[in-house]
């Protein structure tokens, strides 16, 4: 992309709605224009990205076998109405009527229609397991919409959910979510902890929510340092391995982690006192084991291998989709802007000419623009008749994590310039070289072209 013909509506000052980082950051990058109370459009910088984190969370749930679909945003409020959820949800439930005088609501999550589609095809446990997922938007009519993207009324998330025949089959379903919830965290450069969450009026121990630790995290927090020393890694998982799931599940949660809701300071008191942290945490997934709350509400019957009928085992698990751009800068920046981890940069990397108009310049840009395009890479080339200061502040800001700079004098040793956004530090390469760096740099991070 040539920045003279993108749409970049930059800001240069301080929007002052703008509490924290992520939310100024995102306004002043032009990557997001609130439209009303937590509700966004989603300007070309702020789409890609969303897309980008997106297509991370699509492929590890496909790896984990699960099945992508789509449900709609307005849903008839019949189904809620069955399950009795119409009632309890209360004001955050956004309730409209159609022109035939039909109840209808903005979904805030998904589990009566997903539900519903289950009973109406399937009967038999010869189909199962079964894990369907989507990735839509939801809309909660928050009491405080703030921080931008973190926590909006209008947002994007994956809502997955798994019938199983019995509870043992449901709880490796909830594994095989942590263990993919883990990979794609880790894909996007983060670090999410998995930490015991509360169950709700359902009780339970099955469910956890995964949080990135941040000062200006809604969650307070207890864990073990020892935690934050775990890595999922590029290690190998057989998905169907109800062994290997579990195996991962044990060693993410064993140590103390739990949020302010199920913390139990006897507990957090045996670990020892050097390695107990209290800080601040974004949650930006949960997974959850129900069991038959819905099925039995909604009559999810399924007969087993003897003939009997029994109500489906569930789970449903959540990532927040657009949220997790607020928690990925709130991670990962410094006073001149963004730094977006390799996994979801929009552009791969920004190319920067010093002099605009110079003969020499502009032609070696243009043939480092094409290299890069060559390699299945999508270069952010800087072509306007500005300072490079400007240039340089822009390129800071919207947070490219490698930088190419051109210029004559360069030119003239048969050099440019690779910068580092997150070391700043730079080394003088040919321009082949510094293509070839950047291409084995991403032969790891592949996520495919944005839009
Ligand atoms: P919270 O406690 O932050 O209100 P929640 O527990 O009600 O969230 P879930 O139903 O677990 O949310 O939804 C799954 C994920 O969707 C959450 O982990 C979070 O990342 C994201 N999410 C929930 N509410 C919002 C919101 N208002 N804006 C943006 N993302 C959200
Ligand atoms: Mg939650």
């Amino acid at each position: 992309m040539r920045l003279s013909r993108y749409f970049l509506p930059v800001l240069k000052e301080n929007p002052s709605e703008a509490q924290i980082v992520s939310h100024r950051y995102m306004l002043r990058a032009g990557m997001i224009k609130q439209s009303a109370a937590g509700i966004y459009s989603w300007l070309p910088l702020g789409f890609k990205v969303l897309k980008k984190i997106e297509t991370i969370v699509h492929e590890e749930q496909m790896r984990a076998g699960h099945i992508p679909m789509l449900m709609p945003t307005l849903q008839s409020a019949d189904l809620w109405k069955e399950s009795g959820r119409y009632d309890d949800y209360g004001q955050e439930m956004l309730r409209i009527s159609d022109r035939h005088g039909r109840d209808m609501l903005y979904g805030p999550t998904n589990e009566e229609l997903i539900t519903d589609i289950f009973r109406s095809h399937v009967g038999s446990y010869k189909d199962l397991p079964l894990t369907l997922y989507h990735i839509q938007w939801k809309f909660r009519d928050e009491i405080r919409p703030r921080f931008g993207v973190m926590r909006g009324r209008e947002f994007y998330m994956k809502d997955g959910y798994n019938f199983d025949l019995t509870k043992e089959d449901a709880l490796h379903a909830y594994n095989r979510h942590l263990v993919s919830y883990l990979r794609s965290y880790e894909r996007m450069g983060l670090q999410a902890i998995p930490m015991r969450a509360d169950g709700g009026p359902i009780g339970g121990d099955y469910t956890h929510e995964f949080l990135v630790l941040a000062d200006t995290g809604e969650s307070e927090v207890f864990y073990d340092s020892a935690v934050t020393d775990l890595t999922f890694g590029d290690r190998a998982i057989d998905y169907d391995s109800v062994e290997q799931c579990q195996g991962v599940l044990e060693e993410f949660t064993s140590k103390y982690a739990r949020t302010d809701e199920t913390h139990d300071e006897a507990l957090f008191n045996e670990v020892p006192e050097e390695r107990r942290r209290v800080a601040r945490g974004i949650e930006v997934g949960q997974i959850f084991y129900f069991g038959t709350k819905y099925s039995e509400a909604l009559g999810a019957n399924v007969q087993g291998p003897d003939g009997k009928q029994s109500p489906v085992h569930m789970g449903s698990h959540g990532i927040g989709v657009s949220r997790l751009l607020g928690a990925i800068i709130e991670a990962s920046h410094d006073d001149k802007g963004i730094i977006w981890p390799e996994g979801v940069t929009p552009f791969h990397c920004g190319l920067v000419n010093l002099k605009q108009g110079d003969a020499e310049a502009d032609a070696a840009c243009e043939s480092l623009y094409e290299a890069l395009t060559a390699a299945g890479l999508e270069p952010l080339y800087d072509d306007r008749k500005e300072r490079a200061g400007g240039k340089f502040a822009t390129m800071d800001l919207i947070g490219l994590p490698w930088r190419i700079t051109v210029g004559p004098r360069g030119l003239k040793n048969g050099v440019v310039e690779l910068t580092s956004r997150r070391s700043g530090e730079s080394e003088e390469l040919s321009p082949e070289a510094a293509v070839q760096k950047i291409v084995e740099i991403y032969a790891n991070h592949q996520t495919g072209r944005g839009f």
